[in-house]
C-alpha cells in the first residue's frame, strides 16, 4: 500500500488512479500530462532515433545537420532514461 500524495488515501501499489481524488500516476512527460510507459519510450527513444537515422539519408550524408539531431536526440533520451529511473509520478 501507497499513499495518495494529495489526499493520503491509501492506494494500491498497481493502481494507476487514486479512487479517493482521481490523481492519476504515470510518467510526467514534457507538457507536464502524464502519457504512460509506452509513449514514453516511443517519443523519448524510438524517435529520437528514427531522426537521427532518417538525416542522413535525407540530406544524403553527415553534416552539421547530422550532429544538431543527434545533440537533440541524447538530450531527449536522457531525459527519458531520467524519467524511467525516477519511475512513475502522482499529478494532479
Ligand atoms: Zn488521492
Amino acid at each position: 500500500m501507497v499513499h495518495c500524495p494529495y489526499c493520503l488515501s491509501a492506494v494500491s501499489e498497481n493502481d494507476f488512479v487514486c479512487p479517493a481524488c482521481g490523481a492519476e500516476k504515470g510518467y510526467v512527460y514534457f507538457n507536464r500530462k502524464s502519457r504512460g510507459l509506452i509513449f514514453l519510450l516511443m517519443f523519448g527513444l524510438l524517435v529520437p532515433v528514427a531522426v537521427v537515422l532518417a538525416v542522413p539519408l535525407y540530406f544524403q550524408g553527415i553534416g552539421a545537420s547530422f550532429w544538431v539531431a543527434v545533440t537533440i536526440a541524447l538530450g531527449i533520451g536522457i531525459f527519458t532514461v531520467h524519467r524511467l529511473i525516477v519511475g512513475p509520478t502522482w499529478y494532479r
